[in-house]
């Protein structure tokens, strides 16, 4: 690893990068983390204003940006369904033009970038669990194809920038992760669970809770991807980072009122539509590339996000869309 490198963060402000960012920051590196807050606050990366290696710029990643970079993280995009599906052709246009204009950015600067990319591009899945070369089955018209088929078509755009112009690429596939600073209204279903135990509500169960997911911790997941960043093997991807840990969703609905020692009732509701059944990620790959294996356990995990979720002032918080 190269110190005091230039390293630009899109989405920085939000769950997975305001905490990379200050990894990033505490190792000495220049850091730039560029937002323009769609889906976080600024209180995410308050501590880091003061710090001499670490500048903020609110910008969208859909505008092209002139800076001088020697790595580019590419985090920005709205994660969670009910974000992602606020402003669909915003969240396109997010993934797509985001990644044209990271990508003339990362060329023109000869900088190495990453594109954060999702288990969303195997869209309910055939094949289980999924390996990198499942082509994935995504329904190109459904709800969650604005976030699915940008960030295939993001991959695309990597893949080509890399063939056509040699950009020094690197995609990762993130599944399902949670930890602390997960917007507590993203509707995502660690977030709503974990404030519905701590309030006594009951927990939004959608369909019987038989649909499965594999939830890796946040700081897992980072240590990854900055694998994946410094790898100098000429290993670009995409490569799976995720838990290979396989729980239904009723499983952590139970879990989660364990920990919170809560009194709330578990109620099911109307599955959303195109809800993937399975997801599990075959993380051979990683392994073998990157040495890399996930540490912390659902178990330790969802401690230390609930720890931090009784922190928190929700009312520093705003619901961003208009489904809560
Ligand atoms: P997040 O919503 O907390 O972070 C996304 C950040 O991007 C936010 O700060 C948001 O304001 C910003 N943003 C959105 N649109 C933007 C735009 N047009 N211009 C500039 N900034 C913009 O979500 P997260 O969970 O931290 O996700 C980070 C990245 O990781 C995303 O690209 C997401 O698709 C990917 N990812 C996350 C998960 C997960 O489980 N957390 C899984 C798969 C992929
Ligand atoms: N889910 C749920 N209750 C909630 C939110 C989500 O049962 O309050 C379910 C959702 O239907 C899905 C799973 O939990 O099957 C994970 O949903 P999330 O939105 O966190 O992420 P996804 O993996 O679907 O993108």
């Amino acid at each position: 690893m190269n110190p005091n490198q230039r390293i630009l963060v899109t989405g920085g402000a939000g769950f997975l990068g305001s905490q990379l960012c200050e990894l990033l920051v505490a190792r000495g590196d220049d850091v730039i983390c560029l937002d323009n807050f769609f889906t976080s606050q600024k209180v995410n990366v308050i501590h880091l204003l003061d710090k001499p290696n670490f500048e903020l710029i609110r910008h969208d990643v859909i505008v092209p940006i002139w800076l001088e970079v020697d790595q580019i993280y590419n985090l920005a995009c709205p994660a969670a369904p009910g974000h992602y599906q606020y402003n669909p052709i915003k969240t396109i246009k997010t993934s797509v033009m985001g990644a044209i204009n990271v990508l003339g950015l990362a060329k023109r600067c000869n900088a190495r970038v990453l594109q954060a990319s999702t288990s969303e591009i195997y869209g309910d899945p055939e094949m289980h669990p999924q390996p990198e070369h499942y082509r994935g089955s995504v329904n190109p018209i459904g709800p969650r194809a604005c976030y699915d088929e940008g960030k295939r078509a993001a991959e695309t755009l990597f893949m080509e920038y890399h063939r056509m112009n040699n950009v020094d690429i690197r995609i990762v596939r993130i599944f399902n992760t949670y930890g602390p600073r997960m917007h507590p209204f993203d509707g995502r279903v660690v977030s709503n669970f974990i404030r519905q135990a701590l309030a006594n509500e009951p927990l939004t169960l959608f369909g019987d809770g038989s649909q499965t997911r594999s939830f890796c911790y946040r700081d897992d997941l980072l240590q990854a991807m900055i694998q994946m960043m410094e790898n100098e093997a000429g290993f670009i991807g995409p490569v799976n980072i995720g838990n290979p840990t396989e729980f239904t969703i009723r499983q952590l609905a139970e879990l989660v009122i364990e920990l919170t020692a809560s009194s709330s009732e578990i109620v099911e509701s109307e599955l959303p539509v195109d809800d993937p059944v399975r997801r599990q990620p075959d993380i051979s790959l990683a392994r073998e590339k990157l040495s890399w294996e996930p540490e912390v356990s659902l178990r330790d995990g969802l401690a230390k996000t609930i720890d931090w979720f009784r922190t928190i002032d929700l009312a520093q918080y705003h619901p961003p869309t208009p489904n809560f």
